[in-house]
């Protein structure tokens, strides 16, 4: 069965209504599927109420609405429980809930290894975390083209190696973190497995159970639903051995003039009013994700890579970031051009109906890895097209004819 990116683009109500724009900015913010933007509608309009304090039938059914979410959640990452899905507002809260949760267990001179590779949101956090409790960073080696040198894990995941924070995928060069060897490394030395999946969760369902690590986070917005809304998935004894992160209404068990003791995990991390909608339309973009041709779509997305590859080597002064073969990266790339400001080459692509992200991609340790102050960046979903990739590829030849 071959796929149909233009009927797929379809259910994107922003992109249907703009036959124009050839949006490849989804590393960014994905747009949002009808599915999710229709399933947020009815529960605005049908079932709003606060979850987990009413009883009356309406405040039921925002209940059950959320927790029909969480199993949505659940489904789509294959987790063990719907128990082990905590709703937070995106992957930079849900990286913070375990640099605070699991940090407040650490001592000085254990430590947390991750990369220059990671995005800002699994970075300075533990960037925090170090000048709270005086942990060390390990930084795990990179190989030339931005990929985690996986033959010299050792020199990062020492025996005290409390926690490896990694990314799945990065922002920047697509490239795809082989985690298997990462997790054993890990697991060799006790220390636990975070993975921020921000980039690859929108790239087809996610199976935390077979990727063997214990946290994994993500944000609503980069996997076709709403924004204010993301995961952090835990193992179940992971999340119950966790205190809370956050204080306040629907994560205590009991609440004395004394003190206080903490719901079970999900909502010991969910403190105050949850972004109850926006999880409910999380849910659904998941449901109707897990059903989409996903082998199909990962064909037409390696197909479109390479095109854009193709062209993009043809360009004059373009330097790519990260690794050529597709095989190892999700369907976005980065790149320089000598002599432009992307900012300038971005507001030249934008002229012609293209949205292109260009700055430092919240990815500063990486821009200096590669000796650049920032880049330009293409990322597909599976609703873009060959005249996006075309259109793409046209108007840089006129940001090199006008700019350099
Ligand atoms: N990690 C990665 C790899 C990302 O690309 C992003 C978003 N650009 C984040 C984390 C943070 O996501 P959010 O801003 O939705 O919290």
């Amino acid at each position: 069965m071959s796929f149909d990116a233009l009927s797929w683009r379809g259910q994107f109500p922003l992109l249907a209504s703009h036959p124009q724009l050839h949006y490849l900015d989804s590393a960014a913010t994905s747009q949002i599927c009808r599915a999710a933007f229709d399933a947020v509608g009815l529960h605005e309009l049908g079932r709003r109420a606060n979850v987990l304090r009413g009883t009356y039938r309406l405040a039921e059914m925002a209940d059950a609405a959320y927790e029909d979410a969480r199993r949505q959640v659940a489904a789509y990452l294959n987790a063990g429980s719907a128990d082990e899905v905590v709703f937070t507002s995106g992957a930079t809260a849900s990286i913070n809930l375990v640099a605070h949760a699991f940090g407040e267990g650490l001592q000085p001179g254990d430590e947390v290894a991750l990369s220059l590779a990671e995005h800002h949101s699994n970075f300075v956090p533990w960037q925090m975390l170090r000048a709270r409790r005086g942990v060390a960073l390990r930084f795990l080696p990179l190989a030339a083209d931005g990929r985690i040198d996986l033959s010299r894990l050792e020199q990062a995941v020492t025996p005290r190696c409390r926690l490896v924070a990694v990314t799945q995928a990065s922002n920047v060069t697509g490239a795809v973190t082989d985690l298997a060897p990462l997790v054993a490394a890990a697991r060799a030395v006790g220390a636990r497995v975070l993975v921020d999946g921000a980039q690859a969760a929108q790239h087809g369902p996610v199976d935390v159970t077979a990727l063997g690590c214990d946290f994994y986070a993500f944000s609503g917005h980069k996997v076709f639903a709403p924004n204010g809304v993301g995961v952090l998935w835990g193992r179940a004894a992971e999340l119950e051995r966790l205190p809370p992160f956050l204080g306040g209404g629907g994560m205590i068990g009991r609440v004395t003039a004394a003190d206080t003791t903490w719901a079970p995990p999900p909502r010991r991390f969910e403190a105050g009013t949850p972004p109850i909608a926006q999880a409910v339309g999380l849910g659904a973009a998941l449901d109707w994700l897990r059903q989409q041709p996903w082998p199909e779509m990962r064909s037409h997305g390696e197909h479109l890579l390479g095109r854009l590859l193709d062209g993009l080597e043809a360009l004059p002064g373009l330097t790519l970031l990260g690794p050529r073969q597709p095989e190892h990266r999700l369907p976005l790339v980065s790149f320089s051009l000598a002599g432009i400001h992307p900012h300038d080459a971005c507001q030249v692509l934008d002229q012609h109906g293209v949205a292109v992200r260009g700055g430092h991609l919240c990815a500063q340790p990486l821009m200096d890895y590669f000796g650049v102050t920032a880049a330009v960046r293409a990322s597909l979903a599976p609703y873009n097209t060959e005249e996006d990739v075309a259109a793409l590829l046209a108007g840089l030849e006129d940001v090199v004819r006008r700019l350099s």
